[in-house]
């Protein structure tokens, strides 16, 4: 029997206008592009799975193609699911296991911070990695800090107690193992709002995980999380944020869309933190905010895009006085999580994200502002500009008390 998870395939109008949107299919002829891949093909597929075609391993999930789909097909979710489902060729699982376990390769790496960063920045360390992992040796990795954020978060939870209003911070992996300075920024701007902090016990929000096709793990860390955050949502009305807008897309949509789990529970709770902010000025509780003479550039990231969020963190940084804003024209910047980490995928994602790379250059600003981490990672890399995420601008804003 045929069985159809998603039927938005059958929506498609033929348009074609997803396909001038995505940005894998711009720049090579290998991806036949979101309409060709998605619902035209579903329709062969799910009466015979036979016919699929291996191009979809070059989708990226950028969700560009959903951004544009006048009939709401859910494109990306479709090629996906087929992915996972069908195409058993081309992936390289040390690698890909190793890169789709972060809690396990942050924990490790926190401790071994030193040698960790050195190691994974060290050349001949690369070019090993690049042979023997398929890890290209052009690319630059985060480092990792020493300890988590969760251990230093610890000297501020005291604090946080004594605000009445509340909200849940899912921190994610990137806070918790390669950057804790946004995660305290993170904290001192919801105390500037009169908005004390909570974390709940939480694991890798599966992003990765489902990039490399470990559904089940996915899963078990969707369940996971999905627990812990009831607690807050439903059990104390509190708000779940996050600073990181992938995390923040896997719990609201991937949950339900890629997993098949129920995340009705906490789904009306969980806000990126830009339109959590922008929602407790627009109450009031903005504080006094410093000018910061600074020309930025921003870059939308994809998933924040089609969460609907970009808005809401451009509002905030023009309420930022004397922030020097350019808005970069919309485009994916080509590293996608862990694909531009594959050395099948690595020119691909240089490729896609040259344009951007162009663009910033043009602009010259003196530093560039994004939402998303691997953002942040592709562009430092291929520029020479700084990024910062809006939490961390809107902290500097509040003035000195790091
Ligand atoms: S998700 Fe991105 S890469 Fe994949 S088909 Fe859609 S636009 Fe193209
Ligand atoms: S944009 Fe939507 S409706 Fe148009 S071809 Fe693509 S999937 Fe079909």
């Amino acid at each position: 029997m045929i069985k159809l998870e998603n039927i938005s395939f059958d929506h498609c109008i033929k348009c074609t206008v997803c396909t001038i949107y995505c940005p894998v299919a711009r720049v090579t002829h290998l991806f036949p592009g979101p309409k060709q891949s998605g619902p035209d093909a579903e329709r062969l597929r799910i009466k015979n799975p036979g016919l699929v075609d291996e191009s979809l391993k070059y989708c990226t999930n950028c969700k560009r193609c959903e951004i544009a789909c006048p009939s709401d097909v859910r494109i990306a979710d479709i090629i996906q699911d087929a992915k996972w489902k069908y195409v058993k060729k081309g992936f390289f699982r040390p690698r890909d296991f190793f890169m789709s376990r972060t809690d396990l390769a942050g924990s490790l790496g926190t401790i071994f911070s030193p040698l960790a960063n050195f190691l994974f920045s060290f050349f001949p360390v690369k070019i090993l990695m690049d042979l023997f992992l398929k890890i290209p040796y052009k690319r630059s990795y985060p480092a990792y800090e020493r300890g988590t954020f969760r251990r230093k978060f610890k000297k501020l939870a005291a604090r946080q107690k004594t605000f009445e209003k509340k909200a849940v911070y899912f921190h994610g992996c990137y806070v918790n193992y390669n950057n804790h300075s946004l995660g305290t920024d993170l904290v001192r701007v919801m105390n500037a709002m009169g908005v004390g902090v909570e974390l709940v016990r939480e694991k890798c929000c599966g992003v990765p995980l489902i990039a490399n096709g470990y559904l089940e793990k996915a899963k078990k860390n969707a369940l996971f999380n999905i627990s812990s955050l009831s607690g807050a949502a439903a059990g104390k009305g509190l708000k779940i944020i996050s600073t990181s807008s992938s995390c923040t897309y896997a719990l609201k949509h991937e949950y339900s869309h890629l997993l098949d789990m129920d995340n009705t529970g906490i789904y009306n709770s969980i806000e990126y933190v830009t339109k959590f902010i922008f929602d407790r000025f627009e109450e009031g509780a903005r504080p006094p905010l410093r000018p910061v003479s600074i020309r930025a550039a921003y870059h939308s990231p994809c998933h924040l895009e089609r969460l609907g969020g970009v808005m809401y963190t451009i509002d905030l940084l023009k309420k930022i006085p004397g922030l020097d804003l350019i808005i970069l024209h919309s485009e994916c910047c080509g590293i996608s999580g862990t694909y531009g980490f594959k050395r099948e995928y690595y020119q691909i994602s240089q490729d896609v994200g040259y344009q951007l790379f162009r663009r910033i250059e043009e602009a010259d600003p003196e530093i560039v502002i994004t939402d998303c981490e691997t953002c942040r990672m592709q562009i430092e890399m291929n520029t020479k500009y700084r990024v910062m995420h809006p939490v961390s601008v809107l902290a500097m804003a509040l003035g000195d008390e790091r």
